[in-house]
């Protein structure tokens, strides 16, 4: 079963590069013209599923600036 994850948020300082968006569309939604945000249920969502739970972290060791911020515990 996958662990739900506590924290799954973006901090200020993302440079709209749809690396997150592009491996995780489910979550992750770069705004047009803005900055990412998470989408509503997005924890729900990888509570369930642990392939996205994979890209999440994925994403979050990716991203260029570091702003993805999860806590698994
Ligand atoms: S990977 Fe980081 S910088 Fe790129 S869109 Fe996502 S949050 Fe923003």
């Amino acid at each position: 079963m996958t662990e739900p994850l506590r924290t799954l948020r973006i901090e200020e300082g993302c440079i709209s590069c749809n690396l997150c968006e592009d491996l995780a569309p489910r979550v992750f939604e770069v705004v047009a013209g803005g900055e990412c945000r998470v989408r509503p249920g997005a924890l729900e969502a990888v509570a369930a599923d642990d392939e996205l739970r994979a890209a999440v972290l994925e994403a979050a060791e990716s991203c260029p600036v570091e702003v993805i911020l999860v806590d698994e515990d």
